[in-house]
C-alpha cells in the first residue's frame, strides 16, 4: 500500500502519512457497506435516531481536536475549524430527527389502499474536495445515514485527517460495522471505484465541474443515483440604494473567506456606477484589515492556500500588468500564502472575470442600473450563489427571483445553513443537499397496492 504525506499549507512540513487503499481495498469496502446495508435499514427508526445522537455527541466532545486536524491538514483558521467540527455535529443532530419521520403517503385508490415507502437507496459513495472537509462530509454522511443507508467516503487526498478522526468517531459511538467507512486516497483510485462498482447505488460528489461532468457519465452508465456540486463564479450585486458601508465592509468576506476556496465566493462584485468610487474608498481598508496569517492564532481569519500547485494556479490570474487596484497582507516565508486581492477596473475577457480562481482575488465592474446587474450575474456557465445589497424591499426581491443562482441572500452573505436546501442551477451542479428534504435524496419512493376486494 503506498501512502501519501501530508503537508501543512501555513509551514510547507509535514503533518503525517496516511496509507493510500487500492481498488482492490475498495472493492473489499464496498462489500463490508453492501453487507452491512441490510441490517442498517432493519435498525428500528428509534434507535437509528439514537446511534445518530450518540454520533453527535462523540463529534461535540471532540471539536477542539478536530478543528486543531483541520487547521493542521488544511490551513483553516482554528475559529472557522471549530465552527466547522460544530457544524458536523449540527448536522448530525439535525438528521438524527429524521429515522423516525421518513413519511409515506397514504393515496385515495379505488379496490384497495395505496401506500408509499422511503426506501433507502443502498451504499452511497460520498466523494469529498479539500476546501471544506468536514461540513461537506456531514452534508452527506448525516441524511444518507440516517434514511437508512451505508456511507463510503472518500476524502480529497489533500485533506484526509477529520474524516478519518470522525470515522473513528463513529465507530465509538457505536454504529455498526460497515455502515460509515472513510477511504481515504486519490480519485482516480477510490473515487472512479465507487462510481464503476455497481453495489454502490449513489454518489455525492463535490468539486470541480470538470470532474463532476465525468462522473455523471460514470454513473450514466449504472443509472447510478447522483447528486453533484461543483463550481461557482457568483456575484456580489450592490445597487446605489444600499448600506454601502455595510456591503463594503462585509464584501472581502465574502470572497476571501476560506482564501478564497469556497464555491459560494462572491468573487465578481458588480457595483452600481453612481456609487462606485464611495464603495471603492471603503472597500479598500476593509481588504487591507483581513487578518491573514497563522491559522493557529485565534484572531486569524485567512489562511494559506491548500497547496503549492493550487497557489500557482492562483497566481496565473493575477499576471505581470494584471489591473490590481489594492491588495490585502500575506506573511511572507514557507506556507502557500496569496494576499487578498482585488482587480479593478477588468476586461469583459479577463479569465479572473470569467473563471472560478477558488482563491482571494475578487473583481470590481461598475453597472449602470438593476437589469445589467441581472444581466452580468448570469452571463456564467454557473449559478451557485450570490448576495444583493439594496434598501428596497421590492427591488431585493426582483433581483433575487431574476438571478439564475440556486443560493442567495439580501443584504448578507450567507449561503449554507443546515437547515436551508443548498445547490446550484446550471453547471453549478444538480440536486440539493441540506434542508428538511436531504434524506429523500438517498430514498426511492416505493409504490404498494393492497386489494381489499
Ligand atoms: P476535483 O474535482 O479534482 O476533486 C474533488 C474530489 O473528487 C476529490 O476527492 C478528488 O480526489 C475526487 N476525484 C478526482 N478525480 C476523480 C475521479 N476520476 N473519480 C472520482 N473522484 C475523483 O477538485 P480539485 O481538488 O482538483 O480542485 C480543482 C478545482 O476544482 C479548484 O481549483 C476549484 O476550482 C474546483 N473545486 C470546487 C469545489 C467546490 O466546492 N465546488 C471543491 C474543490 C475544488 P483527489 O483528492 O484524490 O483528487
Amino acid at each position: 500500500m503506498s501512502e501519501f504525506t501530508v503537508l501543512n499549507p501555513a509551514t510547507e512540513q509535514p503533518v503525517t502519512t496516511v496509507a493510500q487503499p487500492t481498488a482492490a481495498d475498495t472493492d473489499a469496502a464496498i462489500a463490508r457497506a453492501d453487507a452491512a446495508q441490510a441490517r442498517w435499514r432493519a435498525v428500528a427508526p428509534g434507535e437509528r435516531a439514537a446511534m445518530l445522537r450518540r454520533f453527535a455527541a462523540a463529534v461535540d466532545s471532540h471539536v477542539d481536536e478536530l478543528a486543531d486536524l483541520e487547521v493542521a491538514g488544511s490551513g483553516h483558521p482554528v475559529g472557522q475549524a471549530r465552527w466547522e467540527a460544530g457544524h458536523v455535529r449540527d448536522v448530525l443532530q439535525y438528521y438524527s430527527a429524521a429515522p423516525e419521520r421518513l413519511i409515506g403517503q397514504q393515496i385515495p385508490v379505488p379496490g384497495g389502499l395505496n401506500v408509499t415507502f422511503h426506501e433507502p437507496v443502498g451504499v452511497v459513495g460520498l466523494i469529498v474536495p479539500w476546501n471544506f472537509p468536514m461540513p461537506i462530509l456531514a452534508w452527506g454522511m448525516a441524511p444518507a445515514l440516517a434514511a437508512g443507508n451505508t456511507v463510503i467516503a472518500k476524502p480529497a487526498e489533500l485533506t484526509p485527517l477529520t474524516a478519518i478522526r470522525i470515522g473513528e468517531l463513529a465507530a465509538e459511538a457505536g454504529l455498526p460495522d460497515g455502515v460509515f467507512q472513510v477511504m481515504p486516497g486519490k480519485g482516480s483510485v477510490v473515487g472512479q471505484r465507487l462510481v464503476d462498482h455497481p453495489a454502490v447505488r449513489k454518489i455525492v460528489f463535490t468539486g470541480s465541474t470538470e470532474v463532476g461532468r465525468e462522473i455523471m457519465a460514470g454513473c450514466a452508465r449504472q443509472i447510478k443515483r447522483v447528486t453533484l456540486e461543483l463550481g461557482g463564479k457568483s456575484a456580489n450585486i450592490v445597487l446605489a440604494d444600499a448600506d454601502l458601508e455595510r456591503a463594503a465592509a462585509t464584501a472581502p468576506y465574502a470572497v476571501f473567506d476560506n482564501a478564497g476556496q469556497d464555491c459560494c465566493a462572491r468573487s465578481r462584485i458588480l457595483v452600481q456606477r453612481s456609487v462606485l468610487d464611495r464603495f471603492m474608498e471603503l472597500f479598500e481598508p476593509a481588504v487591507k484589515g483581513v487578518a491573514v496569517g497563522d491559522p493557529a492564532a485565534p484572531g486569524t481569519e485567512m489562511g494559506p492556500l491548500i497547496s503549492a500547485a493550487h497557489r500557482q494556479h492562483v497566481a496565473s490570474y493575477v499576471p505581470e500588468g494584471a489591473p490590481v487596484a489594492f491588495r490585502g497582507s500575506a506573511p511572507a516565508g514557507p506556507g502557500f500564502w496569496f494576499p487578498p486581492t482585488v482587480l479593478a477596473p477588468v476586461s469583459a475577457d479577463d479569465p479572473a472575470y470569467t473563471e472560478e480562481v477558488f482563491g482571494p482575488v475578487v473583481t470590481v465592474t461598475p453597472v449602470e442600473d438593476e437589469a445589467e446587474a441581472i444581466a452580468i450575474a448570469n452571463d456564467t456557465p454557473y449559478g451557485l450563489s450570490g448576495s444583493i445589497w439594496t434598501s428596497d424591499v421590492g427591488r431585493a426581491i426582483r433581483v433575487a427571483r431574476a438571478v439564475e443562482s440556486g443560493n442567495l441572500s439580501v443584504n448578507s452573505h450567507s449561503s449554507v445553513r443546515y437547515w436551508t436546501p443548498f445547490g446550484g442551477f446550471k453547471q453549478s451542479g444538480l440536486g440539493r443537499e441540506l434542508g428538511p428534504d436531504a434524506p429523500d435524496a438517498f430514498t426511492e419512493t416505493k409504490n404498494v397496492f393492497i386489494a381489499t376486494d
